[in-house]
């Protein structure tokens, strides 16, 4: 093995591959313009790349630019008050500029357009569409009826709906890593949460239609796909339609997995979310048989102690977790990656529950968490029956535990990096310096190293000479690791 010195890098020093996600210019002349945001996590910002294929089909141009719109969609979150927020905030600015043009027609859509409904349009009077996620291809026929200057809804939720024949539209690509859907909705009902009541039940999309969009993104250069759901580990399809004597023919998230896995060993492929109650072992076992699946799973625990996981309706406790934890190094090694999602305060939380979420943190080391105060949200479980009893500046002071303690596990989980080669695809320049690239080892881990002859799309070894908690740093080596 190859030995380096550690250095710990300052804050300034730390880098990520994340664009924001607004729509690109597409260069036309005669088109209307459509301007998308979008707010929140991976399955919006996939939905949206829907939503442009949807607009293509009626005529519509994207635009990087509002000025530049006559439609402007905000693609919105509403898993938290303060992602709710945002979208009020920046529905104000736009206000301004609809009094400056009239003619413009602003679209809410997504999950905060769903859980508000029409209580939207009152709150926010010169929203001119409402449209949940389910309504996607009814967007064209919604736009003409706001152009007429009435306004127009549609918040039908759908057992059926996939969007399994639209080819999306990639929104500021790095032409290297896309999204795919593989199903939509959720059925949990964690009792904290507000996605079921706004992606409704959950569904699997066929599997040859995900193979195939997997296949042509390949062929157009892409070389990594991530597959998204709620909840991955639920994928079910069923082949319903054929009327032959032949048994239905079924696809779980294993199977399905090696059919993407098959495409092309270049195609690397992701996954998320897992959750620990349906991971399986055949899952982990095919990850284990194709090296072009990373290493990685994000697997949220929300919270450590069993009590609060049993409040949340999570349906598996602290012995549970740690159970498939072990299965997954057991069958994967150390080196797998794992990161998971955290809720601080969450009603009755006391100090010491509070205490067993630092202690399964210590016990499994992530490489990294996404962290977060619980904020009630209206309509769920936990909003009608429970109590939110944790004041705010304890659940602030909490997360602020969880945060440095991450830091810290991130920190020696890229230590273990220092002086080894990894395989990293490029996806583009550092954002700091056009003389260095960046991209992603097989556990998600961004590395940055000195461009040389390397390009984007490309596979490059790099051994690993620095790191901090959030991205390590190294220099690209010829030699294939045995
Ligand atoms: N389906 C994924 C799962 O089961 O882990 C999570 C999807 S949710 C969009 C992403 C994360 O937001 C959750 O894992 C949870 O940690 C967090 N979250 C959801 N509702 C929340 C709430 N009311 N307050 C704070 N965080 C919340
Ligand atoms: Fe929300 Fe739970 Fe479904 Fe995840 S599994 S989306 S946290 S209800």
């Amino acid at each position: 093995m190859i030995t380096s010195t550690l250095k710990i890098l300052s804050e300034a020093d730390k880098e990520a591959c994340e664009l924001v996600k607004v729509s690109e210019e597409e260069l036309t002349v005669d088109k209307k313009r459509l301007f998308i945001e979008s707010y929140g996590c991976q399955m919006n910002f996939s939905d949206s790349e829907i939503v442009a294929a949807v607009m293509r089909n009626a005529d519509f141009a994207t635009t990087s630019s509002e000025d530049n719109a006559d439609v402007i969609f905000l693609n919105t979150c509403a898993i938290r008050d303060n992602a709710e927020q945002k979208v009020r905030n920046r529905l104000q600015y736009l206000n301004n500029l609809k009094k400056k043009r009239p003619g413009l027609i602003i679209g809410v859509l997504g999950c905060m357009a769903e859980r508000l409904k029409t209580k939207l349009l009152d709150e926010e009077k010169m929203v001119d569409i409402v449209a949940g996620p389910d309504s996607y291809r009814d967007l064209p026929r919604l736009v003409e009826e706001a152009e007429t200057g009435q306004k127009a809804v549609n918040v039908f939720l759908s057992r059926e709906e996939t969007y399994a024949d639209i080819s999306p539209i990639r929104l500021n690509s790095n032409g290297i890593t896309a999204y795919i859907s593989i199903m939509r909705g959720c059925d949990n009902m964690c009792s904290f949460c507000v996605v079921p009541y706004t992606r409704g039940r959950e569904r699997s999309r066929d599997p040859f239609s995900i193979v195939e969009e997997a296949r042509l993104l390949f062929a157009d250069g892409y070389k990594e796909v991530t597959l998204l759901g709620q909840n991955v580990d639920s994928y079910k399809w069923k082949n319903e339609t054929e009327k032959s004597a032949e048994p239905a023919q079924m696809v779980n998230f294993a199977q399905l997995l090696e059919m993407v896995a098959l495409i092309h060993p270049d195609l690397r492929v992701r996954f998320s979310t897992s959750h620990p109650k349906d991971i399986t072992d055949d899952v982990l076992w095919t990850m284990k048989k194709y090296e072009n699946i990373c290493n990685y799973i994000h697997f949220p625990a929300q919270s450590g102690n069993s009590r609060v996981l049993k409040v949340m309706n999570r349906t598996y406790d602290r012995e549970w977790y740690i159970q498939k934890i072990d299965r997954i190094r057991e069958i994967l090694g150390e080196d797998c990656g794992i990161s998971t999602d955290m809720i601080t305060g969450f009603c009755t939380e006391t100090e010491e529950e509070h205490q067993d979420t630092l202690s399964l943190m210590e016990y499994v080391k992530y490489d990294y968490a996404y962290m977060f105060a619980y904020s009630e949200r209206p309509g769920t479980p936990a909003a009608k029956k429970l109590k939110d009893d944790v004041p705010e500046e304890v659940k602030k002071r909490r997360l602020q535990e969880v945060i440095a303690l991450q830091r810290q596990h991130s920190s020696e989980r890229n230590e273990l990096a220092l002086g080894k080669i990894q395989k990293v695809l490029v996806e583009g320049p550092s954002k700091r310096s056009d003389a260095d690239l960046c991209g992603r080892n097989d556990q998600n881990k961004v590395v940055i190293f000195p461009r040389e002859h390397y390009k984007k799309g490309d596979y490059v070894y790099v051994l690993v000479t620095e790191c901090s908690s959030a991205t390590l740093i190294g220099k690209a080596v010829e030699a294939v690791p045995a």
